[in-house]
């Protein structure tokens, strides 16, 4: 290989480099200006509506009786479901428990 063909190719190694040197550094500016515009205090949701609320607000519901209403009601389905989960398990090994003694 001949000098010449050595730094041009030395060369257009660098170009490369350089070049995706610069695309890094513009993919990071992009990230942080969107990063930027994004930046909002940290909040929460309210689990009915989506509305932004306060991030200590608890129960995670906005001010609308509304939602505080939904919430409530998914709340005890939740618990009732929860219940049977452990309830007919316990009642079917109790069913095959009192055959086995019977
Ligand atoms: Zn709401």
């Amino acid at each position: 290989m001949s000098q010449r063909d050595r730094i041009m190719r030395d060369a257009q190694r660098t170009a490369v480099e350089a070049r995706e040197a610069a695309k890094r550094g513009r993919d990071a500016q992009k990230r942080e200006r969107a990063k930027r515009s994004f930046s909002t205090p940290d909040h929460r949701h309210c689990s009915v509506c989506w509305a932004p609320i306060p991030l200590d607000e608890d129960p995670p519901v906005c001010s609308d009786s509304e939602c505080g209403e939904t919430r409530r009601k998914r709340e005890s389905s939740r618990k009732r479901l929860t219940v049977m989960l452990y309830l007919f398990p316990a009642i079917a090994i109790l069913l095959v428990f009192l055959q086995v003694i019977t």
